[in-house]
């Protein structure tokens, strides 16, 4: 079982991450912040416009491929997270 755990041990670090869901977004009254990797353009997408075409349980780290960047028509390589309204730069909040 050493090949299982060192498998195992991967897919934990990939599921370490907490698929939140577009159904997420909705209940956290977030929208869906994108960027793209290539050209750093970035935008807000409404949440409620998003899970039209791709559902309420549909992943948001998912999104980009179903995104196509305004600026350089870059299709491949996009990032999506959920708009955290983080305006002093705070990156982590402890929820007590
Ligand atoms: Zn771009």
């Amino acid at each position: 079982m050493g090949l299982f755990n060192k498998k195992k041990l991967t897919d934990d670090t990939a599921n370490t991450l907490p698929s939140i869901t577009l159904h997420d977004l909705v209940c956290e009254k977030l929208d869906i912040f994108c960027w793209c990797n290539r050209c750093n353009h970035n935008n807000v997408i409404k949440t409620t416009h998003i899970i039209e075409r791709l559902g309420a349980n549909y992943p948001v780290p998912e999104i980009g491929r179903n995104l196509r960047c305004g600026k350089c028509n870059n299709t491949h390589d996009i990032s999506t997270r959920p708009n955290w309204p983080s305006h002093g730069g705070q990156i982590a909040r402890h929820m007590d």
